[in-house]
């Protein structure tokens, strides 16, 4: 120190870019430590610090006129030039691994032991002189020439750690390149050229003795490396695009993710997928089939579907939570075709669309049964219409459908129809007698008593208050006038049941013949029903027509 208070200064050409690149990477470090989404941020920024370290300490060296305080300015360098590669390899490693947790307190402490303890060795030296060893001296006689140092072990001791961890950084990154692909490749790639020009220009100072303004070059490779940085985050948005894609992808993605390696064992997994299985740490490489949730039948579906990509729906009973798992194989090319390094599941909570799809059908089988309901009820609905509520025997409504369907048959057939007219006698009378609710009494047992004596094709009618009209299609006047004889004979002796009591009816019928007497209903009717009243005059319960 006491040499530099004495020395004098330049400011030449190689200070000042030493400088400008010192400012260059500081505003780097200040804007990586604002950026948020960023794999390995605090190494990256303690590494650049330590390059600033370095670059003010070798402008200092450069700018110092005095030989002694130049070899106190190049031992002032080393915490900084110790701290590179250490922070750089720390930063590789979280970078290409995407880990965005904070670096440990402890570890960085750690890793600073290391450089520290060398800056004091370095700071020493003059009483020991194995870092510096004895003949380190200026260039040249001319004022402010470089130092040609002569190094001792410790300073290559200094040197195998910084490669150690060089060696560490470009395997790490190299390693990634190989195994990823497009972007991320071409990322990975540039970190190693980055790394490597800085370590090449070392190696050829250290071991070659090659110098750059008379010092040790690694310093000015620095230059390249922020030029680097610059294009690959203004060029290739590195550091925007790439880890916040990451970081939305995985990170941030609602759905759980997670990756198995070939052997089944969960190798990575989504915080999505941690908070499902209520897993925090200690679950890499666990069996998939011990996996909390799911577990088992993830397993059960990989082992179903062989290596291809696949699409299926798991039900997480005991959740009520329903997911799609989509697979799909991690793959590399390998010389011998290609490499199964593990397959992605990736889970989609369909939770809510499987539940609006239950609902659906849900409310699909209830619409269904309604309107079975209502077809039945219409169906009903349609029979009543046809129907006489008191008799069930159909009304008048279904006649004319009923009668032309019989004609278009007998048409066909060859056959008659006889239409019987029947008219209760007295009927005034008897619920005069007995009143209306036995005389209904009474139209329930003639009713019945009419479908008792039809045959299959036959049908009643009740078309007026105790008239009814039966249809024989294919019977004949005789076969008619015979069947309505038994009819009329047999209602006569056939007693009927009432709330009062059992009550006696007789009828009076009028027959008519389609097609000979008529082909219209009406006519039809028209001839029955003068039959019926001739069947009335002649004393009642007989039948009449078709003589
Ligand atoms: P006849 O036919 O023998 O000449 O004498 P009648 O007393 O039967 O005379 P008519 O056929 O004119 O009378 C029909 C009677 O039938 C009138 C009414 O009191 C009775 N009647 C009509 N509809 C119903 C009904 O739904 N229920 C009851 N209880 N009686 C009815
Ligand atoms: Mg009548
Ligand atoms: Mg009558």
């Amino acid at each position: 120190m006491n040499a530099c208070s004495a020395s004098a200064w330049a400011l030449d050409g190689p200070v000042l870019l030493t400088c400008a690149v010192a400012v260059g990477v500081l505003l780097l470090a200040r804007w990586v430590k604002r950026q948020r989404y960023f794999p390995g941020r605090e190494s990256f920024v303690l590494m650049h610090l330590g390059s600033i370290w370095w670059m003010v300490a070798a402008a200092l060296e450069m700018a110092a006129q005095d030989p002694g305080c130049k070899v106190f300015w190049a031992s002032m360098a080393w915490p900084g030039i110790l701290a590179v590669p250490t922070f750089w390899a720390v930063f590789l490693w979280q970078y290409v691994n995407s880990s965005s947790r904070p670096l440990p307190r402890r570890l960085t402490l750690g890793l600073s032991v290391t450089p520290v303890l060398f800056w004091l060795l370095a700071l020493s030296n003059p009483w020991h002189g194995l870092f510096y060893a004895a003949g380190t001296a200026p260039l040249s006689a001319e004022a402010g020439a470089p130092i040609r140092y002569v190094h001792g072990p410790l300073f290559y001791a200094a040197a195998v750690y910084v490669y150690l961890f060089m060696l560490f950084s470009v395997a790490s990154v190299v390693r990634a390149a190989l195994t990823s692909q497009g972007v991320h490749r071409r990322h990975y790639l540039a970190f190693v050229l980055v790394t490597c020009v800085p370590w090449a220009a070392n190696v050829s100072y250290v071991v070659f003795g090659w110098m750059l303004f008379g010092f040790d070059p690694t310093p000015f490779s620095f230059a390249f490396t922020l030029a680097a940085f610059a294009w690959l985050i203004v060029g290739v948005r590195l550091f925007d695009l790439l880890p916040v894609a990451r970081h939305l992808l995985l990170d941030e993605l609602p759905d759980p993710v997670l990756v198995v390696d070939s052997q089944l064992r969960v190798i990575e997994a989504n915080p999505a997928a941690l908070k499902l299985a209520g897993l925090r740490s200690g679950w890499q490489g666990r069996a998939l089939v011990d996996w909390p949730v799911l577990g088992r039948d993830l397993q059960s579906l990989l082992e179903q579907h062989g290596q291809g990509e696949a699409e299926q729906s798991l039900t997480l009973t005991s959740a009520a939570r329903y997911f799609e798992v989509r697979i799909r194989a991690i793959q590399r090319e390998a010389h011998r075709g290609t490499l199964l390094l593990g397959q992605m599941l990736y889970l989609r909570d369909v939770t809510l669309r499987h539940l609006s799809e239950l609902k659906l059908a849900e409310a699909l089988a209830v619409s269904e049964e309604r309107l079975r309901t209502i077809s039945s009820l219409h169906e009903q609905l349609q029979e009543q219409a046809l129907c006489d509520p008191l008799t069930g025997l159909y009304n008048r409504r279904y006649l004319d459908e009923f009668f032309s369907r019989e004609v278009a048959r007998a048409q066909r057939e060859q056959v008659p129809i006889a239409l019987a007219l029947i008219d209760l006698d007295h009927f005034k009378q008897l619920n005069d007698e007995h009143g209306h609710l036995e005389g209904d009494d009474v139209l329930k047992g003639v009713a019945q008593h009419l479908l008792d004596n039809l045959r299959t094709s036959d049908a009643v009618f009740r078309i007026g208050g105790e008239e009814f009209l039966l249809i024989l299609p294919g019977a004949d006047a005789a076969e008619a006038r015979a069947r309505l004889q038994t009819i009329c004979r047999s209602l006569a002796e056939q007693p009927l049941p009432t709330r009062g009591g059992a009550r006696y009816v007789t009828l009076s019928a009028g027959l008519a013949l389609w097609p000979y007497q008529g082909v219209e209903l009406d006519r039809l009717l028209q001839i029955a029903d003068s039959a019926l009243y001739r069947a009335k005059d002649e004393g009642r319960n007989r039948i009449c027509g078709l003589t």
